[in-house]
C-alpha cells in the first residue's frame, strides 16, 4: 500500500516512512499533481475536504486530526493496516528510499568514531546519502509507535 501526503499533513509521511511504508510528499499543491499521485496507485492523505470530495472513497483519506501521531492512527484504523515492526526503519525518513544495510567499515568516513564503536548495524540511503543507526532515537520512535498503535 502506497501513500502520497499533501502539504496539509506534511509530517505524516515521515511517520509512515519510519514504519516502512512507501509515502511521498506531493509538494506544492496543484490539483493535477495530486491526481497524478492517485494515478500511481497511491492513497492521498489530506486535510483538504475539496480534494476528498473529488475522489473516490479510499483513494483519498481525509484526516480529522491536526496531530501527525493521531493521523497515523487514523490511517491505520481506516485502512485496517497491520504495521510490522520488522520493517520499521527500513526506509529513509527524508526521501522515501529503501535503505541499504552497510557495515561499520563502509561508513568509516561518514559516522563519528564513538558511534562506530557503539553500533554494528548501519543503513544508508543511496539517494540522500544519510546514514542511520539504531540508537536511543530509534527506541523512542518505536515506543511512540507502539503506544499509539496499541490504543
Ligand atoms: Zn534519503
Amino acid at each position: 500500500m502506497k501513500f502520497a501526503a499533501d502539504r496539509t499533513v506534511g509530517k505524516l509521511a515521515q511517520w509512515l516512512r519510519l514504519m516502512g511504508y512507501d509515502a511521498v510528499d506531493t509538494g506544492p499543491f496543484s490539483p493535477e499533481s495530486v491526481l497524478s499521485f492517485i494515478g500511481e496507485d497511491r492513497i492521498l492523505l489530506t486535510r483538504d475536504t475539496h480534494l476528498t470530495r473529488k475522489t473516490a472513497t479510499l483513494k483519498a483519506i481525509y484526516l480529522h486530526s491536526n496531530d501527525p501521531k493521531n493521523q497515523v492512527r487514523e490511517v491505520v484504523h481506516t485502512l485496517l493496516l497491520q504495521p510490522d515492526e520488522k520493517v520499521f526503519f527500513t526506509r529513509c525518513k527524508f526521501c522515501n528510499t529503501i535503505l541499504e544495510r552497510v557495515t561499520s567499515q563502509e561508513v568509516i568516513d561518514e559516522v563519528p568514531d564513538y558511534v562506530r564503536q557503539r553500533h554494528k548495524r548501519f543503513s544508508r540511503c543511496n539517494t540522500c546519502e544519510r546514514v542511520y543507526w539504531p540508537g536511543t532515537h530509534y527506541d523512542n520512535i518505536t515506543k511512540t509507535l507502539q503506544d499509539l498503535l496499541a490504543k
